[in-house]
Formats: structure tokens, C-alpha cells, sequence
């Protein structure tokens, strides 16, 4: 069985992110960082070898599924039960629960890094701690002292699960059609009446409901103000059932292990988090964190795919050779293998910056930062934010994307066998799809980055990049890449101008878009990996190349368009609708 704690993960881990200056940020000039490192090492190490056991009963049971329970619940099956409950025995939920509340505090990467172990043994389980960890840390953030009190440690000791309630039968994409009600019941405590649909793991104990509030209900409707973020538990503090139940679960394509639930509230008593209408930010944080999650999720899923058709390749013998000798089948499998890479590259740089800003946060909490250091720690948390809610969305489009072409690709390899549900990776191509559709479709991720790319965020993005490629370019060997990514960004640049001076027409070419400034970002953090480790070095050339190329052409494609691209998908759409 391979490894799930790879190398690559560990290049991370022990070279390419700055521990002394995140930890200092965080814990003070202090802290024993070899100590902290050591610590997270061995948290990842346990949890490798301990998830890894999972993938083989994960893959038998495929298609066992949730179940209704009769006091209103849903029950995972068996398989997923039993995984959790090994899990909650090592202590390995709720990772980046802060330690006052019983858990490690460990950074986005590492917690990023787990989930992508477990999703690589088992996408189903994946959602639950996924959704635990996400809930849990969204309480964390916007919970009362004495909510965290009474909740946090029940998370952390792996009790209480969590799941998040934002999609209605009329609100999906656009969360403004929310028409669940919250009405005051003095203080922060509220009622919660409406209906959620399609609802992981929503036969948790602590719900995270979005809810439009009765008292502004009329004049809100149809946007996301006046939206709060409430806690609702199956339970009452007393133990009595709360007015919310499990009434359908789906039955899907994939993920049967995660159960997708309908939920009904019927005058379920709840509390309210954060101040009230301001729900829908509050949600952002909990949806920004799940988003970066189900890219870690894809890159476990496609990690596994990649696995299972390398070795098959190796072993599957056609023409009198294995057919991993024959240059097709090969490229196929090396094009996995980059794009793979491309994802680990641009989310871990991601997960990386997320956690710099965390550190600058607690910093500024502190009261031993002189004036010009807080102002300094201000300017470049600001500065990173904007990074970090451009490079959010492109994580989870480009992760799951890949996901979906490299299980697609995983089949091919396997010819026939692969098509059958014998094989794992038709399995896990099965559950694949859904990653470009939940935590927001790969169009509404396309539309966020576009969003924050018109406020400006590119420049703060590429100046930064630019930046580094000086750096990188100090290595004269390395000098024509870095040259060739410049000119990459320079393309983007001109795109974008031609973009934004048409709005429909820069929605309509959102993907072409940021999959440019994807490439970009990539390549200069497989710049930065192969200075860590000269073997990577292939991989920022292959990578640089043929981005290169596809940048010549997409850029083409964004300045030709523009005159009759709208009206001429209009026609073609009237056509489709006079054909069928
Ligand atoms: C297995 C599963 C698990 C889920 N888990 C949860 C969960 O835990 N919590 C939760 O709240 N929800 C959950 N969901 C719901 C999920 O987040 C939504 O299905 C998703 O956000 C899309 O909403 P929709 O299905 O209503 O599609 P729609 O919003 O109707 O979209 C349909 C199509 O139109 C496109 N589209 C819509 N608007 C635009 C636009 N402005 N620009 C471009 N394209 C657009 C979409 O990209 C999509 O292709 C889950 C769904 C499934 C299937």
C-alpha cells in the first residue's frame, strides 16, 4: 500500500513554508518552532498510517448508504461509523480546533494535508470530518465564550458533529432566495422554521442554518442581507429532540457513504452566531474554509486515481509489454501526474497564506507589538487577504476539475475493466463529480474569482508573483522560465483589460480567465518547489511549456471574441432549442 503521507506533502512540511515567521506571528518570539514542526509531523504520521487502513473496507462498501433513523436522524453506514470512531479514539477530529477547546490548533495546511489522506481512502468519510472541522471553526469565530464553552470540547472529543444548511429547493446558487425564517426569541436565541435540501451529513447534532430574519423578511427577500447564521441542535439542553428532522435522504451517483439529507425545521429552538443579518458573511467564512477543503478532498480523490492507474499500467501486460511502456498510455498518466501536482501547487501556496494571516491575526491580538509593527502586520494582512479570496475559489474550480478529468483518465487507462463497478476507479471517478458542483458550482467559482479580479486583486496578486520571479530569475538557470511565465502574466494583463470592458463578455470567458491566471500562480510555485528539490524541476518545465502555448491561444480567443461571441452562443442556443 503506498504511503499516504508522500513526499511531496512532505516538502511542505519540512522546506518550502516559513514556520519560524508563521509560529512567531502566532505564538510569540518564544515558541520552540522544531518542536511545533515535530509535533504536526507526527499528528500527519499517525493519521497516515491510520487512515490508510481504511481505503480497502472504504472501496468494498462503495455502496452502502445512510439511513433514516427513527427519532428523525440519519446514520452513516457502518464502514463510515467505524472509520470515525478509530479516528475520534486516536483523537484525530476537529484539528484546528484551538487548544483551550480541547483540540491541536493546527494550521489550515496541516489540517488541509489530513483531509486529503482521509478524502484518498474515503471521500464519504471525508465530508464528515470535513464538515466537524468547518463547523466547528465557524463557532470558534463568530460562537459567544459561552457557547464555545459548552460546544467546542464536545466537537474536539469527537461527539458532536457538524453539517452546514444553506441550499433550499429555490435557493441554490444564488443563496438570496433563502426564505427559511428566524424569528427573536429574546437575546440571541431564535426559532428557525423552513425546509434545507440536500444537506450533508445532516443527521449531525449541530447544525449551521442560514436563515432570513422575520423582522426584515419582506424587504430582504431575494438578497443576502438580513440573513443571520444560527446553531440549531437535534437536542435541546435538556436532551429533548429540537423541532428539526431528517424527512428524505438522496440517493446519488457517488459519495453513498455521505449522507445527503433533506431537513425540515418546525419551531427548532436555536442561537444565533455573530450579529444578526450579518449571517451570510459569517457563512462565507465556513464556505471559504469547505472550499479550500473540497480541494483538498479532490486532491486525496485524484491522488488515489493516479495510484491505482499507475500501478495497473506497470502491471498489465499488451503487445508482449506492460502498456505503461507504451508512449500514449504514458503521456495520459504523466499529464495526470502534472496536473495533480499543479493542484497540490497552487492549494498548498494557498493553505500556506491562509495560515500567515491567521498568525497576523493573533499577532495583532497581542499587546506586545510595537505601533510601526502592528501597522506593518495591518498592511500585509490586508494585502494577503485580497490573495487569499482571489486564490479561494481558483482552488476549489481547478482542484475539482482536474479531479473529474484525472478519474475520467484513470478509467481509460484500465480500458474495459475500468468501465465496470469492479474497479475502484470508476468509483472514484463516480464520486468526482459531485466536487465540481457543491460548496458552489465551478461557475460560481469562476464568477467569485472574476468579482475580486474587478476590484483589483490580480494586480495585488502579480505584483507579489513578479516578485518572485526576480527571486527565482537570481538562479540563471532557471532565468528563460521565469521569462516565459512573465510574459504569461503580461497576457493576462491584456486579457483582463478586454474583459472588463464588457461585463456579460468577461462572465461569459470567467474559466478562460482564471485558468490563465491559475497557470501563472502554478508555475511560479513549481519554480519554488524545484529550488527546494532539484527533481521537480521537470515538472515546472513540462508545466511552463505547454501553459505557455494554451496562454497564446486563450488570450486569442478572450480579444477575438468580443465583437459577436454573445450573440452568436445566443443563435446557437435558439438553435438548441429548435432541434430537440
Ligand atoms: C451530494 C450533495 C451534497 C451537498 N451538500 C450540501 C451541504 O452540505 N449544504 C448545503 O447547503 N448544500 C449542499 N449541497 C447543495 C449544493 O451546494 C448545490 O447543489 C449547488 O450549490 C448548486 O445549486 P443548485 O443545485 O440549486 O444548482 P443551480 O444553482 O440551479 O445551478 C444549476 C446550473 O446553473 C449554473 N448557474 C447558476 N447560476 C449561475 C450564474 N450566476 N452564472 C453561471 N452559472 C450559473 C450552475 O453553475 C449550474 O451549472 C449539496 C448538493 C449535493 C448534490
Amino acid at each position: 500500500m503506498a504511503n499516504y503521507l508522500t513526499p511531496a506533502m512532505s516538502l511542505y512540511l519540512d522546506q518550502l513554508v516559513d514556520w519560524p515567521q508563521i509560529l512567531k506571528l502566532w505564538r510569540g518570539d518564544e515558541v520552540d518552532v522544531e518542536g511545533e514542526v515535530g509535533a504536526f509531523r507526527s499528528v500527519l504520521e499517525t493519521a497516515a498510517s491510520l487512515v490508510e487502513g481504511f481505503q480497502d473496507e472504504a472501496r468494498r462498501h462503495w455502496a452502502d448508504e445512510a439511513e433514516l433513523t427513527a427519532d428523525g436522524g440519519a446514520v452513516s453506514p457502518p464502514h463510515i461509523c467505524a472509520a470515525y470512531e478509530r479516528l475520534r479514539e486516536s483523537g484525530l477530529v476537529s484539528l484546528s480546533v484551538s487548544e483551550c477547546y480541547g483540540g491541536f490548533g493546527l494550521p489550515t495546511l496541516v489540517n488541509g494535508l489530513f483531509l486529503e489522506m482521509v478524502s484518498r481512502a474515503d471521500p464519504s468519510l471525508m465530508m464528515v470530518v470535513g464538515l466537524q472541522t468547518g463547523a466547528a471553526a465557524d463557532i470558534e469565530k463568530y460562537g459567544s465564550e459561552e457557547i464555545k464553552q459548552a460546544v467546542l470540547p464536545r466537537f474536539t472529543s469527537g461527539e458532536f458533529q457538524g453539517c452546514m444548511d444553506l441550499t433550499e429547493p429555490q435557493a441554490g446558487s444564488d443563496l438570496g432566495g433563502i426564505q427559511t425564517r428566524s424569528t427573536d426569541l429574546g437575546g440571541d436565541r431564535v426559532r428557525v422554521d423552513g425546509q434545507k435540501i440536500y444537506i450533508s451529513n445532516g443527521g449531525a447534532e449541530v447544525h449551521l442554518v442560514l436563515a432570513r430574519d422575520d423582522d426584515s423578511y419582506e424587504e430582504s427577500k431575494g438578497t443576502t442581507n438580513g440573513l443571520s447564521l444560527i446553531m440549531v441542535k437535534r437536542h435541546r439542553d435538556d436532551g429533548t429532540l429540537n423541532g428539526l428532522r431528517v424527512t428524505r435522504l438522496e440517493r446519488k451517483l457517488g459519495i453513498h457513504g455521505s449522507a445527503t439529507c433533506e431537513v425540515l425545521f418546525e419551531g427548532a429552538e436555536g442561537v444565533r452566531l455573530g450579529a444578526k443579518g450579518h449571517g451570510f458573511r459569517a457563512m462565507l467564512d465556513l464556505m471559504n474554509n469547505a472550499r479550500l477543503g473540497v480541494a483538498s478532498q479532490a486532491l486525496g480523490l485524484a491522488e488515489a486515481a493516479l495510484h491505482d492507474a499507475v500501478v495497473y499500467a506497470q502491471q498489465r501486460e499488451q503487445f508482449g509489454k506492460p502498456i505503461a511502456e507504451q508512449p500514449m498510455v504514458r503521456s495520459i498518466l504523466a499529464k495526470m501526474s502534472v496536473n495533480a501536482e499543479a493542484v497540490r501547487a497552487l492549494l498548498y501556496r494557498t493553505y500556506k497564506l491562509v495560515d500567515l494571516n491567521l498568525a497576523r491575526e493573533a499577532a495583532l491580538k497581542r499587546t506586545d507589538l510595537s505601533e510601526m509593527e502592528r501597522v506593518e502586520i495591518q498592511e500585509e494582512l490586508e494585502r494577503d487577504s485580497t490573495r487569499v479570496r482571489l486564490l479561494t475559489p481558483l482552488c476549489k474550480y481547478f482542484a475539482t476539475e482536474v479531479c473529474d478529468d484525472l478519474t475520467r483518465d484513470a478509467m481509460q487507462v484500465l480500458g474495459g475493466i475500468g468501465y465496470t463497478m469492479d474497479s475502484d476507479v470508476a468509483k472514484l471517478h463516480a464520486d468526482s463529480l459531485i466536487m465540481t458542483v457543491y460548496e458552489g458550482t465551478s461557475e460560481i467559482q469562476a464568477s467569485f474569482a472574476l468579482r475580486e479580479i474587478g476590484k483589483g486583486a490580480l494586480n495585488v496578486m502579480f505584483d507579489h508573483v513578479r516578485g518572485e520571479l526576480d527571486e527565482i530569475a537570481a538562479d540563471p538557470t532557471r532565468a528563460e522560465l521565469v521569462e516565459t511565465v512573465k510574459e504569461m502574466s503580461e497576457r493576462v494583463d491584456i486579457a483582463a483589460k478586454v474583459l472588463f470592458s464588457d461585463i456579460p463578455y468577461a462572465l461569459l470567458r470567467s474559466k478562460l480567465m482564471i485558468q490563465m491566471v491559475i497557470d501563472v500562480v502554478v508555475a511560479t510555485e513549481f519554480l519554488h518547489q524545484a529550488a527546494a528539490d532539484e527533481n521537480r524541476i521537470d515538472l515546472a518545465a513540462d508545466w511552463i511549456h505547454r501553459c505557455a502555448m494554451e496562454s497564446e491561444h486563450m488570450s486569442k480567443r478572450i480579444e477575438s471574441g468580443l465583437d459577436d461571441r454573445i450573440d452568436r452562443d445566443m443563435r446557437l442556443f435558439e438553435l438548441a432549442t429548435t432541434s430537440v
